[in-house]
């Protein structure tokens, strides 16, 4: 098992992140082979798609997973790794993109709590709300004081989400800069990878201390013990993936689900 304990992966409220106090490599002490790896996944997939059925089943609790990265930092990756183990049946993945022009007419979360999990459903967002701390900060859409209100909105709308039962898991995928440039040239290097590219991806690596700082602000503002931030070393991808299919299942665990009880008596059960 590469990790049961996330606790050094996760973003303490207390005190302000520093994302290179954080390893984008996997860590070398009990290092695994990639073969132990995709068993560990395996595994992880197995006991997923079993919590997943008794979430669907159960409707009492829901699960939202929020995946923000600077690109190439594999939000699309291990969303496909990872869920293509459960049922597409009370799953579901949503990608937030540039706001529509309707959307940019409403607050921030109007979009986002549209599409926010019920009880008995599983929510993966491939970018989200934070967007609207993040990129808008860094381009100078938002200022500060909107940005600090922002923190705020997100904080209460999680909470809100809380209390209705839905739990809210966000994973940041930590790459290197070098790691995005190997990326970002892959993509480059093969044509039906171009479809993923955009100007955007090459302009917003030439901020990436601005970035940094954004999602230091903003992880450190918005991590809290029912709905933390975890910082996922996304350098190796068998890794990431094995790590993020860990940490769902035990966030899952940690819900203590229950199959509900049968609606009528089974012992009256005959059958012919
Ligand atoms: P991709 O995830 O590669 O499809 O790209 C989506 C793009 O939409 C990224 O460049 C994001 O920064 C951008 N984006 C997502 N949400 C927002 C938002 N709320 N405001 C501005 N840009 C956004
Ligand atoms: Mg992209």
């Amino acid at each position: 098992m590469p990790n049961t304990d996330y606790t050094p992966w996760y973003v303490s409220p207390k005190g302000k992140c520093q994302l290179s106090d954080f390893d984008t490599e996997p860590p070398t002490q009990g290092q695994l082979s990639g073969d132990e790896l995709a068993a560990h996944l395996a595994d992880m997939g197995e006991k997923l798609d079993k919590l997943q059925s008794t979430l669907h089943a159960a409707k009492t609790r829901g699960l939202l997973v929020v995946f923000q990265g600077m690109d190439t930092s594999g939000k699309d990756g291990v969303i496909r790794s990872v869920f293509t183990h459960v049922s597409p049946l009370g799953v579901r993945a949503e990608a937030f993109g540039v706001p529509t022009e309707l959307e940019s007419r409403h607050d921030f979360l109007w979009r986002i709590h549209a599409k926010a999990p019920a009880r008995g459903e599983m929510v993966i967002f491939n970018r989200s709300h934070y967007e609207d701390v993040l990129v808008t900060r860094v381009r100078g859409v938002i200022d500060e004081e909107t940005c600090q209100q922002r923190y705020g909105n997100i904080l209460h709308f999680e909470s809100l989400l809380h209390n209705a039962g839905i739990s809210v898991l966000k994973c940041y995928l930590h790459i290197s800069k070098s790691e995005q440039k190997k990326r970002l040239q892959a993509r480059l290097d093969d044509p039906r990878k171009h479809w993923k590219l955009q100007p955007s991806d090459f302009d917003d690596r030439e901020l990436w201390p601005q970035f940094n700082q954004a999602y230091e602000d903003a992880l450190s503002a918005t991590s809290t013990p029912e709905s933390p931030w975890y910082v996922v070393p996304a350098d190796s991808k068998p890794y990431r993936d094995s790590f993020v299919a860990g940490l769902i299942v035990q966030t899952l665990e940690n819900m203590k689900l229950k199959p509900p009880k049968p609606s009528f008596n089974l012992s009256k059960v005959k059958l012919t």
